[in-house]
């Protein structure tokens, strides 16, 4: 398995209309919701915004499997609704 390919995916190069070209960008969190976050993608060039992404908490969950980076916090109980 790559793994370039993953981080590729996830990433952090998109087209900036300002300076005409694809640029690296940064994450910022935008809006967190009970069921998806919302997050700002800047360009590192001028700083505008190139695009926004949600990431819903089934995203959320297959990435940390991915990439389990950091101790497991305790996930509040799941209602299941009727
Ligand atoms: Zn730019």
């Amino acid at each position: 398995m790559s793994q370039q390919q993953f981080e590729n995916f996830t990433a952090s190069s998109l087209y900036c209309e300002k300076c005409k070209a694809a640029m690296p960008v940064r994450e910022r969190l935008l809006l967190i919701l009970p069921d998806k976050e919302i997050y700002d993608y800047l360009c590192t060039g001028c700083a505008s915004s190139v695009g926004q992404r949600e990431i819903t908490a089934g995203e959320k969950m297959m990435a940390q499997t991915m990439a389990p980076r950091r101790p497991r916090r305790r996930a509040p109980a799941q209602r299941i609704q009727l």
